[in-house]
């Protein structure tokens, strides 16, 4: 009796799982979580009490159809492993701790993390290493500092690139493109060299889209759409600048874009926007029906909200950079929901007019890993005007960052 009451209680807890799961998280996720119950395979329900279930007693199954039923058996996943580089810096300070938690590749993925900066942060990304040890993280199953970029980059299934030549007193902007031009094509070669072929590149360190363009450039042997430029904080900037102004929680607005650049000349777009409201969804622009907010005070505050940030609080926008890169990361990893899309700067095939062959933030919606780039949205003059201005930013670094990279061929 006791026995039969468990397994009703273990098919009702996989029936609810399997709904909820299916409903908000992709077939990927679903995959992993469902099959982490305790469970009797050949009998497709779980027959096996929650008292014998001890997480310590089980492994990793081979093949699932050896077992019968009444065996205990879960999955448990081989850990990935997932680089981030300026892991001395203050974004990495918060974005390897909610890496480590489980908030970007699923909460029963273990991971490696490897840790690259610079030599002279070498004793720094020690202190990291030692802090993350001390935070006792179930999923984190080791931490490899290193300041080589092979080492660095070995095996990896996921990247993020945070670090970058900051801009210094006096800089011209094209000795910071030069910069960020050497150490992008280095990352690049060594990921080439030595990652996954199947790894997937978040550029975070600026100019992000350039820098992801030139990256991709020295990865030949790695997929173009493999790599991509983070514009997501500027979505979440935005996104929540349209909730404030409707008084609605953020989570239930969605598709506001951002085109082009992540530079002042992006383009943060409410005009395909939705929000939900007593279960209703509505248009965003419809709703606040004030077309000088939209075009203007709206579009100045996302555009100029990293330099905001820096003189509010004298340093620049980290906490956020950081769960931005773990949103984009996420729903590359684990997909977008049905309806909706999300911005990532990658490469551009020409769609809405753009240049080709930039790294150019879109509309995006994502699919077993894949982003697909959303078709067919309606764009005014206004907005048309916009995404030519940034456009021709984009030329302009592209072309600045080949002539750097040609330049230093011909020193050779
Ligand atoms: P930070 O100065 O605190 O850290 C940068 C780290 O990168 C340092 O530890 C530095 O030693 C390291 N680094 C430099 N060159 C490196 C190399 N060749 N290999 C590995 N590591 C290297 O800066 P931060 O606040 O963490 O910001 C990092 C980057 O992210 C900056 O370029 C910043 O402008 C950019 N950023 C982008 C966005 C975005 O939305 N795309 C948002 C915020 C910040």
């Amino acid at each position: 009796m006791l026995h039969f009451s468990y397994s009703c209680l273990f098919f009702c807890v996989n029936f609810f799982q399997e709904i909820v799961f299916t409903q908000f998280f992709s077939n990927d996720e679903v995959f992993r979580r469902r099959h982490w119950i305790v469970r009797a395979p050949s009998a497709g329900l779980c027959l096996s009490t929650p008292a014998g279930f001890n997480s310590a007693d089980g492994g990793i199954v081979d093949d699932a159809a050896t077992l019968s039923t009444g065996d205990i058996w879960y999955w448990r996943a081989e850990p990935i492993r997932i680089v981030v580089t300026g892991a001395a810096g203050q974004i990495a300070y918060s974005l390897l701790y909610m890496i480590a938690r489980g908030e970007v590749f699923g909460i029963d993925q273990p991971l490696i993390l490897h840790l690259l900066d610079i030599p002279p942060m070498a004793g720094v990304l020690e202190g990291v290493v030692m802090e993350l040890n001390d935070c006792a993280l179930p999923l984190l199953r080791e931490v490899i500092p290193t300041t080589d970029p092979n080492m660095g980059f070995k095996d990896v299934s996921a990247a993020f690139l945070v670090g970058a030549m900051p801009r210094k007193e006096g800089m011209e902007r094209k000795d910071l493109l030069s910069a960020n031009v050497k150490i992008f094509k280095v990352q690049g070669q060594a990921l080439d060299k030595v990652a996954k072929k199947d790894v997937k590149v978040l550029v975070v360190g600026n100019p992000a889209n350039t820098n992801a363009f030139v990256c991709a450039n020295y990865a030949p042997s790695i997929p173009r759409e493999n790599f991509s430029a983070m514009t997501r904080l500027d979505q979440n900037r935005a996104t929540a600048q349209i909730a404030l102004k409707l008084g609605v929680s953020v989570s239930n607005v969605s598709n506001i874009i951002i085109w082009g650049n992540h530079s002042s000349t992006q383009y943060p777009d409410a005009d395909h926007g939705k929000f939900f409201i007593e279960e209703t969804q509505k248009s965003v622009s419809r709703a606040i029906n004030d077309e000088s907010y939209l075009r203007g005070a709206f579009v100045e505050t996302v555009q100029k909200r990293g330099a905001s940030v820096i003189a509010a609080r004298k340093m620049s926008s980290a906490m956020s950079a950081a769960k931005a890169a773990c949103d984009h990361m996420h729903d590359w990893w684990n997909g977008t929901a049905p309806g909706q899309f999300v911005s990532m700067g990658v490469f551009s095939d020409g769609s809405y007019n753009s240049p080709k062959n930039v790294i150019f933030s879109f509309p995006v919606e994502i699919n077993n890993k894949k982003w697909k780039i959303v078709e067919g949205l309606t764009l005014n003059d206004f907005a048309k005007s916009k995404l030519k201005l940034t456009g021709e930013e984009l030329q302009e670094e592209r072309n600045e960052a080949l002539s750097v990279l040609d330049a230093s061929a011909s020193n050779l």
